[in-house]
């Protein structure tokens, strides 16, 4: 293992062993013994995890192995049959899912929930916390919540001018590409200033084009500070931006530990990631083209 690797390591897990469930340092997300039953079909059956803090953090396995579930359930869009899971020290079992990003904690979904018949501006706006406008009362007085209004539109402004969608303010959000609305969707969840961001699938359906800057954006989000848990089939970009990596298979936490350790384990090749293994990032964003007549593995989901 290399220095820096052995060095990450340390910094997320001290000197335990990363097997599944190990304990981190500072974990900003602990789940404890949760269940998912659906009919005969045990969905989630998570003994113990833990997410580390300002790391980036891929979630990954098999389709059908839990992981939107988890998401889910973590984030109160799901009710989970047992279990216990609490965010920077709080309770969030029954927690309803509106009141988490208030806490600092926030996601995105794999189909995006972009408000189509809203501008990009007003969703940009819309996502704010704390909004003195929202009062019954104060709506009547724009005096009370006009100045609020405009430094939400400029720091709204900031934040599409970093994700290029600052030409699209005015238009509806139905009418953005899949990729844009994805970036719509995770500049909308940057408006509630989180600690800790959730990503459900976030390259998937995305245009090549708008991939590099993604992983950028999320790289970013490390740098200022946040958290980020992300759900991602393509092995390729977990290789190139997470910090840890944990799997799931059949609904259980099977392996976690560092990106080239994990995805170097035979058997998480073999019995979790299958076809997915040889994904490549590059023929993703278009940095590297094939050779005519060879086919790209990158799964279409
Ligand atoms: P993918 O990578 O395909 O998105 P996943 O790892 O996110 O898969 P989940 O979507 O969490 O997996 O699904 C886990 C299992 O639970 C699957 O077998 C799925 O069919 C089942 N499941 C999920 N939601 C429901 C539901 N509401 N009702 C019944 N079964 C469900």
């Amino acid at each position: 293992m290399s220095k820096v690797a052995k060095a990450t390591q340390a910094s997320l897990v001290g000197n335990l062993n990363p097997v599944p469930g190990v304990k981190k340092v500072d974990p900003i997300l602990i789940a404890d013994g949760v269940t998912k039953r659906y009919g005969g079909l045990q969905a989630i059956d998570v003994a113990h995890v833990e997410i580390p803090r300002n790391a980036i953090v891929a979630l990954i396995g098999p389709n059908g192995a839990g992981k939107t579930t988890l998401f889910n359930i973590l984030t109160g869009f799901e009710t989970a049959d047992s279990g216990s899971w609490s965010y920077d020290g709080k309770a969030l079992n029954g927690k309803a899912p509106h009141l988490l990003p208030k806490l600092g904690m926030v996601r995105t979904f794999q189909l995006t929930k972009v408000l189509g018949l809203l501008t990009v501006m007003e969703n940009m706006k819309l996502a704010a916390l704390k909004q003195t406008g929202e009062r019954l009362l104060a709506s009547f007085f724009p005096f009370l919540w006009s100045r609020q209004d405009r430094a939400l539109e400029l720091e709204a402004t900031d934040i599409l001018r970093r994700f290029k969608l600052l030409e699209k303010q005015a238009d509806f959000a139905a009418g953005l590409s899949g990729g844009q609305r994805k970036l719509l969707e995770m500049a909308r969840a940057l408006m509630t200033h989180p600690k800790l961001i959730m990503l459900d699938e976030p390259m998937a359906g995305v245009n090549p084009a708008l991939t590099e800057s993604l992983l950028d954006h999320i790289k970013n989000l490390k740098q200022e500070g946040m958290t980020v848990l992300f759900v991602e089939h393509d092995v390729a970009m977990v290789r190139e931006i997470s910090d840890w990596v944990i799997v799931m298979a059949e609904g259980k936490i099977v392996a976690e530990g560092l990106p080239d350790q994990v995805l170097k384990d035979p058997a998480v090749i073999d019995a979790y990631l299958g076809s997915h293994q040889d994904s490549d990032l590059g023929l993703a964003t278009g940095r590297i083209t094939l050779p005519t007549g060879t086919k790209s593995t990158r799964s279409g989901k």
